[in-house]
């Protein structure tokens, strides 16, 4: 793409809470940035939810700008507080080509909310996106994958949330010290609706299944004997996901599934064992960037969609795919 827009590109930013007090900036967060930087020719800035972000990481991340809206002792993780915010940030800055968000629970609707606050277009679920002609143009799949589906948003002030990790991205000249704007928000009734009453971190080790850059994905054919799955992802530094039939059956946690019904992943590698590749499976993974499978069946349609398969037991493959990758630790990912 050479094409470009000339305003500056507002990112909303996913930051986690670490145990020491400060906030994590996501892998996704860093990769939607390097989307932004490719949109436009004008600075990338970005919306931080948390009032102390990593100044010094977000200059890494190529941000030229901070709005740090007011929350008002409102929880982040209401999407109206949030969509409010985002206007608010939005509203502050006078010429704005784009804004950008992670299509996860939040973003969706935060897209959509400030979508319908502007009166402009909001896509969610994107895989990629760029400028034709002067207008924001968007990719992603749709009827359970079957279809994919390219759309522009050609009024208005397009708001735009990519599923973590998707869209081309392009590395971003670092800001030395990038500048804080403090914004003051009016929230609406919407704001006040939900209250956060608790909230604790659900003991995960690795990386989420959401964000993860590789993912092992149990399917039922592994009928439940799950050790050496977990095992292959730990090693990959991946995070495991499940297909419905694992997680009906109890294997896996529901928070697991990915799917039509479940999570929506793209990582830079996914790895299904014992899985057949139906469409409600597929249509949450079709746009991980390299798609590997362990199966039995040949004439599944995983097999298909993969880029390298593995025809066999996975109880003879997965265990020659540990002994090797530790036998060869550089072959381990950091
Ligand atoms: C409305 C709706 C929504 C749905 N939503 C989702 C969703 O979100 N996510 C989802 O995953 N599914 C969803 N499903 C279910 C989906 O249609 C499939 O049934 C499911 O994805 C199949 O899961 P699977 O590939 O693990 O199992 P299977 O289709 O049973 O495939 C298992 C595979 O493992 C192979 N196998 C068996 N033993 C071995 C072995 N020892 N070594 C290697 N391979 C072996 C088998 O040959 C087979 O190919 C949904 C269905 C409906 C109707």
């Amino acid at each position: 793409m050479t094409e470009k827009f000339t305003h500056p590109v507002l990112v909303v930013l996913d930051q986690i809470p670490q145990p020491d007090g400060s906030f994590l900036l996501t892998d996704a967060s860093v990769h939607l940035l390097g989307v932004a930087r490719r949109l436009t020719s004008a600075e990338i800035w970005a919306v931080s939810l948390n009032p102390s972000p990593n100044m010094s990481r977000l200059g890494e991340a190529g941000v030229s700008k901070v709005l740090i809206p007011n929350l008002a002792g409102r929880s982040p993780r209401v999407s109206a507080v949030v969509a409010d915010a985002v206007v608010a940030c939005a509203n502050s800055l006078t010429q704005l080509s784009a804004i950008l968000c992670i299509s996860n629970f939040r973003g969706r609707e935060i897209a959509s909310m400030v979508g319908a606050k502007f009166r402009s277009g909001a896509a969610v679920e994107v895989t990629e996106v760029d400028v034709v002609d002067g207008v924001l143009t968007a990719s992603k799949s749709v009827l359970g994958g079957e279809w994919s589906s390219s759309f522009n948003i050609p009024s208005g002030l397009p708001i735009v949330a990519l599923r973590p990790g998707a869209g081309t991205a392009v590395p971003v000249t670092a800001v030395e010290t990038p500048g804080v704007i403090p914004v003051e928000v009016s929230f609406s009734a919407a704001a006040d609706d939900v209250r956060v009453l608790s909230s604790e971190v659900i003991a995960e080790s690795g990386p989420s299944l959401a964000e993860a850059s590789t993912v092992v994905c149990a399917g039922y054919g592994t009928d439940g004997d799950l050790d050496e799955v977990k095992e292959l992802a730990e090693l990959l530094n991946g995070a495991v996901g499940a297909t419905r039939p694992v997680c009906d059956e109890g294997w896996m946690d529901r928070s697991a599934q990915v799917g039509q019904t479940g999570l929506t992943i793209s990582p830079d590698f996914y790895l299904g064992v014992g899985v057949s590749g139906a469409i409600h499976h597929t249509c949450g993974m079709q746009s991980s960037k390299n798609i590997a499978v362990v199966v039995d069946d040949p004439d599944v349609p995983m097999v298909e969609m993969a880029d390298f398969a593995v025809i066999g037991d996975f109880r003879e493959i997965l265990p020659q795919a540990i002994e090797a990758l530790k036998a060869n630790p550089d072959f381990q990912r950091e």
